[in-house]
């Protein structure tokens, strides 16, 4: 009897522990979910120094593009058709942010 009763003892703080990593292992997949999203909204600003933006000009203000050959006035990143205003970002750079003031020699107009 005694036995008994010690057993059913160790058996609850057993079992609320295993509840207890059970719940916390459901949130893993959650807490990676925010992370990608974080990192999606966050995007790291592209460098006028990146060896592709480089190679097309990119200047991060109008100042600064209104000296490159080729370019318009009024073209801006914002106004790019590959511009994606949900995160600063543009098509041709995927893991950066450009600045919506910027413009490269890749500008394409939206479609009217
Ligand atoms: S392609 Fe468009 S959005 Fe991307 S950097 Fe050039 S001007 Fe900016």
């Amino acid at each position: 009897m005694f036995d008994k009763s010690l057993e059913r003892e160790n058996r609850g703080p057993s079992r609320r522990r295993f509840l207890q990593l059970a719940a916390a292992s459901a949130l893993i997949p959650l807490l990676n979910l925010t992370g990608r999203q974080v990192r999606a909204d966050g995007l790291p600003a592209l460098e006028e120094s990146n060896p592709i933006a480089l190679g097309l000009a990119y200047k991060t203000t109008q100042e600064a593009a209104k000296s490159v050959e080729g370019y318009e006035e009024g073209r801006k990143c914002e106004n790019c058709a590959l511009y994606t205003p949900d995160n600063s970002g543009c098509r041709l750079f995927p893991a950066n942010s450009v600045a919506p003031e910027g413009w490269c020699k890749a500008w394409v107009p939206k479609p009217s």
